[in-house]
């Protein structure tokens, strides 16, 4: 009989653990993993809203894949996947075809734009370093045209759609970048607004309280305008419009108003809840037993039957377990059901600043901004060694 064939899709969080674990554990000729990805980096989504902002490098957001997989045990395809075919076990690249006995999918997810009219095509959002450079360059170019009109004041407007965890993080970089480009362009910083808009009544729903009130009292101190129980109900070339009929004229909205599945996920038939599927307990689309999907793309209920929420650290967890029931299956073993273990949470709101939840402690401040580095150096450190650590983490 021929070696079994298994394809990873994605080499993000959930994609590099998964190669890596194979790698591991598979013994020679024991099977052909191949690893696809569209670019021939791996990035660091949960650093994204730094270089968006231009207060990390974007260098430091990624790492190339040749230094986190072992190329004689893993096959790297840099290439673009445009189609899954689960019936014919195909792959359709942008400029070929894999054929597979295993398939994992950690493609991560799309932005959710509720069909909100002119978001797509007015808004930007942070989900890979092409989309990061372009909001970097974008807010340079507005202060520097600015500059070259008279009272141009949307130029120097920013809107942020969303208030979860993504939104807070970068405005906290916004915020902190702020001075240093009204300094480097000569604009009072009176001048610049920042507005936060979110549909709930707060900011971070769902999140403690305390912590809430916390991480909004630090932006307002950096200057961030927050508009709470708000919905953006259209954007336009000029800025947004809002529920209550207001609008906010701005040359930059940043959309970060959630995520949803990759579209890949529908076209393939399986069945979706806003383009995740609910995946069994090993990891695997019901009805197809040697397809699995890890990280944005899938679905895990937790004890009490909501959702976990699409996080790295679900995603890295999954791709070790989904890693162990591939091998299982290859070896014909029984397979290992996963359960998330919750480490805690952790957001950053800009130099010095953070706020986490872990067990029954809640951290502000400081320490909180420390524990994100720790928690960013282990990332390094599991993925690339001590190596990685020296090259890319952030001591100060
Ligand atoms: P990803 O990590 O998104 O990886 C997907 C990979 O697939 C990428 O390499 C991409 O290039 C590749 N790909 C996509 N489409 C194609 C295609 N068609 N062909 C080939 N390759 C393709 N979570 C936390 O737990 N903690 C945090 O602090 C945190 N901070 C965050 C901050 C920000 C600004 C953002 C946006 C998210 C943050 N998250 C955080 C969420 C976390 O980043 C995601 O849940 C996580 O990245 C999901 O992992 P994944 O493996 O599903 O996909
Ligand atoms: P999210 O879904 O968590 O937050 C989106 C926010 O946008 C929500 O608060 C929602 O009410 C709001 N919103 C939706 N439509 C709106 C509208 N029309 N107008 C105004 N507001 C609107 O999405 P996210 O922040 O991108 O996070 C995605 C996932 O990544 C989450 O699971 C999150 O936990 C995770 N994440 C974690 C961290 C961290 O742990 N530090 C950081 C970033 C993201």
């Amino acid at each position: 009989s021929s070696i079994p064939k298994i394809v990873i899709l994605g080499a993000g969080y959930g994609g590099i653990l998964t190669a890596q674990r194979l790698q591991k554990e598979l013994k020679y000729n024991e099977a052909d993993v191949t690893l696809v990805n569209r670019h021939d980096y791996h990035y660091i989504t949960t650093h994204l809203h730094m270089p968006a902002a231009g207060t990390d490098s974007i260098e430091n957001t990624r790492i190339p894949i040749s230094n986190l997989i072992d190329e004689f045990k893993i096959d790297l395809v840099k290439s673009s996947v445009q189609e899954i075919r689960p019936q014919e076990k195909k792959i359709i690249l942008e400029d070929g075809t894999l054929s597979y006995d295993y398939l994992v999918i950690a493609l991560g997810g799309e932005p959710e734009s509720f069909g909100i009219p002119g978001l797509a095509e007015h808004a930007m959002s942070i989900r890979s370093i092409n989309s990061v450079r372009l909001i970097r360059k974008h807010i340079e170019y507005q202060f520097a045209q600015y500059k070259n009109e008279r009272n141009a004041q949307e130029r120097i407007n920013f809107v942020v759609g969303g208030a979860g965890f993504s939104g807070i993080e970068f405005v906290a970089e916004l915020a902190d970048r702020i001075p240093k480009l009204c300094k480097e362009y000569d604009v009072d910083p009176h001048h610049v607004n920042i507005y936060n808009i979110e549909a709930a009544p707060t900011a971070l729903p769902g999140f403690a309280p305390e912590l809430v009130d916390y991480a909004m009292e630090v932006l307002r101190k950096k200057g961030v305008t927050f508009k709470m129980g708000v919905a953006i109900k259209e954007c336009t070339n000029e800025g947004v419009l809002l529920a209550t009929g207001e609008e906010i004229k701005a040359a930059t909205v940043v959309w970060t108003g959630g995520i949803r599945g990759n579209h890949m996920i529908e076209a393939a038939g399986f069945e979706t809840m806003r383009g995740r599927v609910k995946v069994d307990e090993h990891l695997r689309v019901p009805g197809y037993e040697n397809v699995f999907i890890i990280g944005d793309n899938s679905l895990v209920l937790n004890p009490e039957g909501r959702p976990y929420p699409p996080t790295a650290q679900i995603a890295m967890q999954q791709g070790v377990c989904c890693a162990q029931n591939v091998v299982a299956m290859i070896r014909k073993q029984q397979l290992k059901k996963f359960i998330f273990s919750n480490k805690g949470t952790v957001a950053s709101l800009g130099k010095g600043e953070g706020i986490a939840v872990v067990g029954q402690k809640v951290l502000t401040g400081w320490s909180a901004a420390q524990l994100k580095k720790i928690v960013d150096m282990r990332y390094l450190l599991t993925i690339g060694g001590i190596t990685l650590v020296l090259k890319k983490g952030r001591f100060l």
